[in-house]
């Protein structure tokens, strides 16, 4: 067996996103207060040297960070309560928003903006920007970060989290050492966090391995698709929010649109699609691209260039998806453990407040030096007790509401939230994501619908772009000699099965144009084609694939998107 340096620290976080990054500071600061009262009131002992550690598969701090978004302030005010003197990049304060309709050609604005969709007060921001600074100041606090290293294996000892292995370095397309060859290292610390983000690669075999999701609802995702665009004038102010229904999407997929302003000219725009819809040829890229094409945001857009692109899943299912997050010497946290309220669409400030509820559990777990279960569950109590489990708890069955449609959706969400949950006080049962996706023939009556049953469009490369384009504006970049990071499980499903039932969906539902079949020309037989250097990392394929058959794992560290503005 191969010898691999180990790395002794006392508290690791996995994944350097919003979730664990306001954890790991809110913990500094926690440690950093109670040695202060040691020394000068002689109250409670002294934590010395307490190492906390933040690994991040992105290149950078915030450059796999991506989100619409509004974020609500409050737990980055409780967190830092002078984040405006510190200099957080808020895009700008929101004075005013809309919400409407969108038929195909028309709009049919809402006279009051539903409770839910209120964000006046709240801010515009660009999380990759927001994730890059709060990088910063965790790192100001003596936060060791390693970005440009991913997790890629959970080490145990029995059942207790030990800490996680960093991927190996250097390895060619067969698997076979290269000259700049180095193994990943193995971080042992007393409590392993998770907050790896949406379907998280390792918390995935977590929620496996202790059958964390036992009695729960599965986890169920929407795909945004989203660009930043600067503008020739101003036409609207940072801050100015619009939410869209409606078109593009079907009545029977879960979904909306927004169109954020931004500072200098820029407005952030995107499209979320629910990952529970039946059509295996639904392209949610090319239904943003329409969206685009749409009156009222082309006329937005009007004369505007495209300045970035990506794409992110975010975690839908809401309150009854919640796995287990508490473990020997482990916690889940943030989008990871699908901490996400889907009708406010807002996941920042809950991520945020979830990891300073694990910092705060931790530092109760050094000062007893037990790192047991038992010592961590204060973890999952503070969670369900603490404002964002209660507006969790309040909208418990929202997303479900949505099943039967747009319009029930919206009369079920609505009563919900009037009455606290209270009219369907229990589970509403779903279905995973993949398991919805209906066959070809049954959603098109024939094997070969045409492009316009398809609703294929033309890309005109100016407003409108095809995925190769559009992932160039992403700035994702992979090393070609490594394996690919996307395991298809079992070839031959692709090409039989999948191509007579769903004529593979991934060619559709990935917004990057990772998956191309292609006809070798000499054998006569389909070929998959891998363009995984194009990966944005949304996990989409992950998650609704209808056989399970792919499996997203972290390419070498520091591959993938460099978004700045998204
Ligand atoms: Fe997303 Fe998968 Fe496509 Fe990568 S390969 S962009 S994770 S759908």
């Amino acid at each position: 067996m191969e010898e691999r340096d180990v790395m002794e620290v006392d508290v690791l976080f996995v994944g350097g996103g919003i979730a664990s990054l306001s954890g790991a500071l809110h913990l500094a600061n926690l440690i950093k207060t109670q040695n202060k009262k040691a020394e000068k009131e002689g109250e409670g002992e002294k934590l010395d040297e307490i190492v906390i550690a933040v690994l991040e598969k992105a290149a950078f701090v915030g450059s796999h960070s991506i989100s619409g978004a509004v974020m609500d302030p409050v737990s980055l005010r409780e967190l830092m309560p002078d984040f405006l003197e510190n200099g957080a990049p808020l895009e700008g304060k929101v004075t005013k928003e809309e919400v409407c309709l969108l038929t195909r050609k028309g709009r049919l604005k809402a006279p009051i903006i539903p409770p839910p969709l209120n964000n006046h007060g709240f801010y515009v921001v660009s999380l990759s920007k927001l994730t890059g600074w709060l990088g910063k100041q965790a790192e100001e606090a003596g936060i060791d970060i390693f970005p440009g290293f991913a997790g890629t294996e959970i080490l145990y000892d029995g059942d207790r989290v030990l800490g996680v292995r960093t991927g190996d370095k250097g390895i060619d397309a067969d698997g076979g050492k290269k000259e700049n060859y180095e193994p990943g290292i193995d971080l042992h610390a007393k409590v392993t966090v998770f907050g790896e983000g949406s379907r998280g690669n390792l918390t995935k075999t977590l929620i496996k391995r202790f059958h964390l999701d036992e009695g729960r609802n599965p986890a169920s995702y929407v795909v945004g698709v989203k660009e930043v665009w600067e503008l020739p004038e101003s036409r609207m102010n940072p801050g100015d929010v619009i939410h869209t229904m409606g078109y593009p999407l079907k009545r029977n997929t879960y979904g909306g649109g927004f169109v954020y302003g931004m500072q200098n000219n820029m407005v952030s725009l995107g499209l979320l699609t629910g990952l529970d819809y039946e059509d295996p040829y639904l392209d949610p890229h090319r239904e943003f691209q329409k969206f685009k094409l749409h009156p009222f945001v082309a006329e937005i857009l009007r004369e505007g260039k495209l300045v970035q692109y990506g794409a992110k899943t975010a975690p839908v299912g809401g309150y009854f998806s919640i796995p287990g997050c508490v473990l020997d010497g482990a916690l889940i946290i943030g989008d990871a453990a699908n901490l996400f309220i889907s009708q406010k669409i807002k996941g920042i400030h809950v991520a945020m407040k979830s990891g300073m509820l694990a910092a705060e559990t931790i530092l109760e777990a050094l000062s007893s030096n037990d790192f047991s279960k038992d010592r961590l569950e204060g973890y999952e109590k503070k969670l369900y007790k603490s404002s964002v489990g209660k507006e969790l708890y309040k909208v418990r069955n929202f997303h479900q509401a949505f099943q039967k449609g747009l319009w029930s959706g919206i009369v079920k969400g609505g009563i919900q939230y009037v009455l606290g949950g209270r009219i369907v006080k229990n589970r509403l049962f779903t279905k995973p994501d993949h398991s919805h996706l209906k066959r070809v023939k049954d959603v098109y009556g024939t094997l070969s619908p045409s492009d316009e049953m398809k609703g294929v469009i033309k890309y005109d490369g100016s407003r409108t772009f095809d995925k190769e384009s559009d992932v160039y504006y992403s700035g994702t970049t992979h090393e070609e000699m490594q394996p690919p990071h996307l395991r298809i499980g079992d070839l031959s499903i692709c090409y039989t099965r999948c191509t007579e039932e769903y004529q593979n969906p991934c060619v559709s539902f990935c917004p990057a144009n990772v998956y191309e079949i292609e006809m070798n020309e000499e054998t006569g037989e389909p070929e998959m084609r891998l363009n995984f250097s194009n990966c944005l990392h949304c996990k989409t394929c992950d998650i609704k694939d209808p056989y399970e058959n792919i499996t997203w794992v972290p390419p070498e560290g520091g591959g993938g998107p460099k978004y700045s503005v998204l």
